[in-house]
């Protein structure tokens, strides 16, 4: 496909009423310089230990944009906080989507948030299927048409398989005037993922990639709500246009820096490493017993069943809360998350007990 420079890409593929619309200056946006503030409607009470919980929060905590950028190697202005990743989905397409005109594309079985996401906008979803081995199709650019977003999960959720780098640096190739949104929600179970499997360090080299990260999976923070969204400054200029005027609460920036501390990463990792170790050891049982078990590069594994009413009944009986599916492609499958020793141990007698 050739490639359009009339203007950036953002601009181009923006909702059309985006490019005049001037964003909402909240106070905390215009700023100022004093003593006295009392240009917010704020209270001047603090009722709380939580210092500044009185004030609204800025609207991207510098603390925690320069903390993630730390860690994820990706410069500051190409990256925007919000309420989890999920946040960032309904955003890139309430940014670039117009309702009950533009698609989205994605790859399924996959995560299910970018179709419904997209749905609620009144956006059009072109769900494509993986191959048999959960790769990208061969014949992707008639099957992706004229999508805006192409969304790829890697590690796909909830098969926690995976697509190589440069699988992925081809389809951002292919699709020069969409933008390729790579969800890595789940990339730090995947191993030496900086070299290997992310593209997050590509961001410079290409004006239509976007990547999807959390802190909700690896770094425990599910309950916290902060996602980040990582793209060229022209797409993240675009989207600040759309963001709420406060999408991170003060508490939230404040465990979220802390979990991205040298001392916070090094306890991810280690964590990282015992899900890993646990889940390989039920991966183990679940294969003894008979399942058929996917690679899992996430923090999870999908096994499936020639009975699986069996497994279902198993699960129910020992308290055991699993997910399983109703999509057709995944009727016999059961996603186990990695979780604890202790846990994991029950887990594997439960399953040898069958
Ligand atoms: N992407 C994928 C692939 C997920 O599995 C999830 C959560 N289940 C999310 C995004 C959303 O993550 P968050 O908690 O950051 O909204």
């Amino acid at each position: 496909m050739q490639k359009d420079n009339s203007s950036s890409l953002a601009k181009r593929l923006a909702r059309p009423e985006l490019l005049a619309l001037q964003p909402y200056q909240s106070a905390r946006r215009i700023g100022g310089q004093g003593d006295i503030w009392i240009n917010a409607n704020e209270s001047p009470f603090n009722n709380s230990d939580l210092d500044g919980i009185n004030r609204y929060p800025e609207c991207q905590p510098t603390e925690l944009i320069t903390a993630y950028s730390r860690y994820s190697g990706v410069s500051q202005e190409c990256i925007i906080a919000g309420r989890g990743a999920d946040e960032a989905i309904e955003l890139l397409i309430r940014t670039f989507c117009t309702p009950g005109q533009d698609s989205i594309a994605c790859f399924g079985p996959t995560y299910g948030m970018y179709a419904i996401s997209a749905q609620t906008f009144n956006v059009g979803v072109n769900a494509l299927s993986l191959t048999a081995e959960y790769q990208l199709p061969t014949n992707i650019i008639s099957q992706v048409a004229d999508a805006k977003l192409i969304f790829i999960c890697n590690p796909n959720n909830p098969t926690g398989t995976i697509i190589d780098q440069s699988s992925i640096e081809q389809v951002i190739t292919q699709f020069p005037n969409a933008i390729v949104v790579i969800d890595e929600a789940y990339i730090e179970f995947c191993p030496e993922f900086n070299s290997k499997y992310s593209v997050a360090s590509l961001i410079e080299k290409y004006d239509n990639l976007v990547v999807l990260r959390t802190l909700s999976k690896a770094f425990a923070l599910a309950g916290a709500r902060c996602g980040f969204m990582m793209g060229n400054r022209d797409i993240c200029e675009m989207v600040m246009r759309v963001i709420a005027p406060y999408p991170v609460p003060l508490p939230v920036a404040n465990m979220a820096v802390q979990a991205l501390s040298a001392q916070g990463i090094e306890t991810m990792q280690n964590q990282v490493a015992s899900l890993k170790d646990n889940g390989a050891r039920l991966s183990v049982a679940l294969t003894a017993y008979g399942a058929h078990v996917l690679p899992a590069y996430g923090n999870f594994v999908l096994a499936k069943f020639d009975d699986i009413d069996a497994i279902k009944a198993t699960l129910v009986k020992g308290g055991v809360v699993a997910r399983a599916y109703s999509d057709p492609r995944l009727a016999n499958c059961i996603r186990f998350s990695f979780t604890n020793a202790q846990e994991s141990d029950y887990l594997i007698k439960l399953v040898a007990s069958m």
